[in-house]
Parts: structure tokens; C-alpha cells; sequence
């Protein structure tokens, strides 16, 4: 869905990895962030390490990146998607792990919830993985009661990015 750059809009976009090195597949898709068109990475959070959340295997590494973006929801979640292959596809030997999951929580004021992009991101009030991350880069986005509610969710703060 191609639709013409407008205004710069602030996004936030949630970076997590299971597999390989990690650490070095957000650091990656952090810098690629900031080369996606009409796309700026304002500030990135620290790197985190979580247990699996409706999920398993080895802990997750997160993080939580802010944009200004001047395109559309549709074509920024095209190109996460975009970044998301080519991590798959970046493999250091034959069949080595790699994963990379970017989801779009937050883009401006926009609310809309259709098959193909639900924001603010319907889970992530529920999950410290994303609150904390979130809460360090853009505090006045999380509020006290809803980083109480996810307190108990075992989670670390790893390393700078
Ligand atoms: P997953 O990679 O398993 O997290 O899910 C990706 C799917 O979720 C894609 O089909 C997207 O179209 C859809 N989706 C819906 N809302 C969002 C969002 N806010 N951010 C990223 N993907 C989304």
C-alpha cells in the first residue's frame, strides 16, 4: 500500500530477538531503523532480557526504538516487515538461527484495529518487556499504574545499545 509522504509523525516500534546473537540483531535493526525512507531514529532504549511470553526457548532480548516518520502506518509496517526478511535472510553460516520481530505500538494519535495493523499494539499494556523499554525512552507515554501491573513479569536491564 503506497501512499505519498505526509507530515512527520512519532512512532514506536518494538524490537525483540530469541536466536543467534541477539544483541547484535537489535543493534542491527536499529541503525536499519533510521534507513527506511522518510524515516529518522530519534532514540533508542536499552537493550533488555526477558523470559518468553507466550512463546518459549531462550530469553528474548528488547528494546523499544522512537521514529519520525513521514510514512504512512501501512507502508512503516511494510518496511519493518521488510527489515524482519532480511535479518532471516542475513545468516552467518548455513542454518544459522536469526530472528527479528518488529511491531509498530504506537504511531501518532492513530487508533484503528484491522487484519492487517491493530494500534496502539493490543498487547502492549500486558507486557513489561515493552512498558519498561518504552518508559525509559518516552516516560511520559507509560504511566505508574500500568508499569505496577507488569511488575512481576521477570525482566533485566542488559546493556546500553
Ligand atoms: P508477528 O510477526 O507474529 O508479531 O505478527 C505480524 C502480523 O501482525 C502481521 O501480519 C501484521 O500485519 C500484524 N500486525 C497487526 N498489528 C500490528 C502492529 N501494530 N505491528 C506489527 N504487526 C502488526
Amino acid at each position: 500500500m503506497n501512499t505519498a509522504p505526509g507530515a512527520p509523525v512519532t512512532a514506536y516500534v518494538a524490537l525483540g530477538a530469541n536466536l543467534g546473537d541477539a544483541p547484535a540483531a537489535l543493534r542491527q535493526a536499529l541503525n536499519d531503523l533510521g534507513t527506511l525512507p522518510h524515516t529518522r531514529l530519534v532514540r533508542a532504549s536499552s537493550l533488555y532480557r526477558s523470559a518468553p511470553v507466550d512463546s518459549s526457548g531462550p530469553d528474548y532480548v528488547n528494546a523499544v526504538a522512537e521514529l519520525s516518520t513521514a510514512l504512512g502506518p501501512y507502508d512503516l509496517l511494510a518496511g519493518l516487515q521488510g527489515l524482519e526478511q532480511a535479518a532471516g535472510r542475513d545468516r552467518p553460516w548455513r542454518n544459522a538461527p536469526r530472528t527479528l520481530d518488529l511491531d509498530i505500538l504506537l504511531y501518532g494519535e492513530l487508533r484503528q484495529d484491522d487484519p492487517v495493523l491493530t494500534v496502539p499494539h493490543p498487547r502492549m499494556l500486558e507486557r513489561a518487556f515493552v512498558l519498561l523499554p518504552l518508559a525509559e525512552i518516552a516516560p511520559t507515554v507509560v504511566s505508574a499504574a500500568q508499569l505496577l501491573k507488569v511488575e512481576k513479569q521477570v525482566i533485566s536491564r542488559l546493556a546500553d545499545r
